[in-house]
């Protein structure tokens, strides 16, 4: 059994992707063709956006946001420990200092309350000034839009969300990636949109910042093409991977629907013997991982234990959170400053998830869990 099943999706578009790679590779149009700028535009109808900035990755998309909105060491941007490292690596490489924020008890975004705390912190005991919010879709599901663009205002904040594993969820009825004044996403194949290589995309309606994005995405460009007006990167969206996002476009929607049938059909086989995922009311989560929380560490690497012995494969997300990796050791956060999010590390792993998993398969694998539960 696959953890993410991307065989049987090839299957199904094989045709249409074939037909487009072979069109890129006859045109030889590698850098910017024209599928680049098709697939931003249906991107951002897609995210219900006025602009969709394409890039190389969903870090480019992340450090081109932030190196477009301008990062000093002073500032402060506020962004969940339980995350994957880019979403506070990020910050590090455009110049800002990541402020970590704990997880919500059952949605594992960032917690409303503790991000109150720490900008509260920020303010009062450190020399550092509040600049931004990233907020994560983790697992799929978006974090608390409202409430965090709200404080962002009173604070004179931007929020960037990180939804590189959200996109395709919809918040309100509003799709990831529109839901604050910039979104980025990353098409790493293993997201629920994904290319067949590394590729991201940034959303926002702003076009002053859209402008500024597309110029450093390409060495800080600015009217022409050797004067340079800002530093930038090298964060091109390669023309095949833009053909193939446009193949995968096509499916979906179909796919986001079949991760729901995939997702409730696990709840209903473990709610009654495990914590499953908590999805609030007024959103629909993309699934980018079915994650199930143990009562202990011990009960998890119990379950983990069985699944790998009948060949099923699970992941954990994310066994350190960011506040206590190696590389941010020298901002000096310890053991016990988030605890939610460091409980949660020790307790969380996520099942096979993709649209094409079978009815067998969810009852082989929530056999197995339900056999291994204390
Ligand atoms: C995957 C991921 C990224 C980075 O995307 P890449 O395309 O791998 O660079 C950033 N943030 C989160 C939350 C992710 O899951």
């Amino acid at each position: 059994m696959q953890f993410i099943d991307l065989k049987t999706q090839y299957e199904l578009i094989e045709a249409d992707v074939v037909s487009r790679v072979t069109k890129v590779l006859a045109s030889q149009r590698y850098i910017m063709g024209p599928e680049v700028a098709e697939a931003e535009e249906k991107l951002a109808e897609f995210a219900g956006t006025k602009y969709c900035v394409s890039c190389g990755s969903g870090t480019d998309a992340l450090v081109i946001s932030l190196m477009a909105l301008g990062l000093k060491k002073s500032d402060a941007v506020f962004v969940p420990a339980f995350t994957f490292f880019a979403s506070g690596e990020s910050v590090t490489l455009a110049g800002g200092t990541p402020v970590f924020v704990d997880s919500d008890s059952d949605t594992y975004n960032m917690s409303v309350d503790d991000l109150k705390r720490a900008i509260k912190y920020v303010q009062e005991e450190t020399d550092l000034t509040p600049k931004g919010i990233i907020p994560v879709d983790l697992f799929g599901q978006p974090a608390d839009y409202d409430e965090i663009n709200e404080i962002a205002t009173q604070h004179g904040m931007f929020v960037l969300e990180d939804a590189a594993q959200g996109f395709g969820s919809t918040y309100h009825g509003k799709r990831a990636g529109s839901l604050s004044l910039v979104g980025a996403t990353s098409f790493f194949p293993a997201k629920p949109l994904g290319c067949y290589g590394d590729g991201g995309a940034i959303f926002t309606d702003d076009a002053d910042l859209c402008e500024v994005m597309k110029s450093v995405r390409v060495h800080g460009q600015g009217g022409s093409k050797y004067d340079n007006v800002r530093i930038g990167i090298n964060g091109r969206f390669d023309t095949i991977q833009a053909a193939i996002i446009l193949s995968k476009l096509t499916i979906f929607e179909n796919e986001i629907d079949a991760r729901q049938k995939v997702a409730a059909a696990y709840n209903e086989r473990l709610s009654d013997v495990i914590k499953t995922p908590v999805v609030k009311d007024d959103r629909v989560s993309v699934w980018a991982q079915y994650t199930l929380e143990a009562k202990s560490e011990a009960e998890k690497v119990d379950i983990q234990k069985a699944l790998t012995d009948a060949g099923i494969p699970s992941a954990n997300y994310y066994p350190i959170p960011m506040h206590l990796s190696t590389a941010y050791a020298p901002l000096g956060y310890k053991k016990g400053d988030l605890p939610v999010c460091e409980r949660q590390a020790t307790r969380v792993f996520s099942l096979p998830m993709h649209p094409y998993l079978k009815e067998e398969e969810i009852a082989t694998i929530c056999d197995i869990v339900r056999s291994s539960v204390k």
